[in-house]
């Protein structure tokens, strides 16, 4: 019988090609899937919730296994339709923002271009330095739905993982939208896998963040003011979420901003986010490289800054 610590569906890459696979403790289970390109675990999320578990089980029983340590995780959602986070959701940082609890939950929106593997580097961007770490449960979506009520919500749960709402803090101050300060390349680090809603108590998960080893964020979901049923009885209200959409739920006190003196994140730094039960993302923070700019296939010497 095997045990394991997740229950887990990871995205990965071998030297031999890239799939899906159910986390048995150190070892994974390959799913008898064909994933188009750009597809990752909501492809089996989208087939339902009978199919999904007639897959993992098979998977499960079956004899092939590769080991953890061998294979890269991926983003498990390298293409979500949408990324809904939520501000001021965490009654800890709320207290150190100084501000008001919200009536409605403060929705705003990270783009998919910013989904990053779960040890991917993190771009400091070319034209700021106010780099910050936002330590996050993420709730994925399995199906398709709108209007769901809060008492319904767990029907359409696919799963968990952490995503760190990484942000630029003098973009997302500029105006008062904060998408394009939420929004620059790289900036979701998500992973390490998708954690199904069975295996952990989303009302009860510890979560940290720590830099270069040094813990600066920890608090644990019992904190947040909206939970994730909440959540999403709340946006479905306004559109209709697909397999594989995200909300981040918000993130607790200790960011790097709002310290004193602001602790900015540099290059070179190792910033590590992790939630018990749910796993951890690793992510160095890289310069943005100077050729980074292009038009087509035609790079774009020199670091050109507008501002
Ligand atoms: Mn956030």
């Amino acid at each position: 019988m095997v045990h394991n610590a997740y229950m887990a569906l990871i995205r990965y890459t071998t030297s031999t090609g890239a799939g899906l696979g159910v986390v048995l403790g150190d070892e994974v289970a390959p799913l008898d899937v064909e994933l188009a390109a750009g597809a990752g675990v909501e492809a089996v999320l989208a087939a339902g919730t009978s199919e999904t578990r007639t897959l993992i089980e098979r998977a499960r029983r079956g004899s092939r296994r590769l080991p953890l340590g061998d294979l890269a995780a991926l983003a498990p959602v390298p293409k979500p339709s949408k990324i809904f986070a939520v501000g001021l959701n965490y009654a800890d940082h709320i207290a150190e923002a100084g501000m008001p609890t919200p009536e409605t939950p403060t929705i705003f929106a990270k783009f998919p271009n910013t989904i990053a593997g779960p040890r991917d580097p993190i771009q400091r961007p070319r034209v700021s330095g106010e780099l910050d770490y936002e330590a996050e449960l993420a709730v994925v979506i399995g199906q398709r739905c709108r209007h769901v009520p809060r008492e319904r919500a767990a029907d359409v749960i696919g799963g968990y993982f952490v995503l760190n709402d990484v942000t630029v803090r003098d973009w997302q101050k500029m105006t008062p939208q904060w998408t394009i300060g939420k929004s620059f390349d790289t900036h979701a680090p998500i992973g390490p896998w998708l954690t199904l809603p069975e295996a952990v108590d989303p009302g009860d998960l510890a979560l940290r963040t720590l830099v270069n080893g040094e813990l600066r964020q920890q608090s644990n979901t019992r904190e947040l003011v909206r939970d994730p049923h909440d959540l999403i009885a709340f946006i479905s209200q306004a559109c209709t979420l697909e397999p594989g959409d995200i909300i981040a739920t918000g993130t607790p006190g200790g960011v790097g901003f709002l310290m004193d003196p602001p602790r900015y994140l540099a290059p070179g730094d190792e910033v590590r986010v992790e939630i018990d039960g749910v796993g951890v993302l690793l992510n160095e923070v890289v310069d943005e490289p100077a050729d980074s700019g292009h038009i087509g296939e035609e790079r774009l010497a020199g670091a050109y800054v507008a501002r």
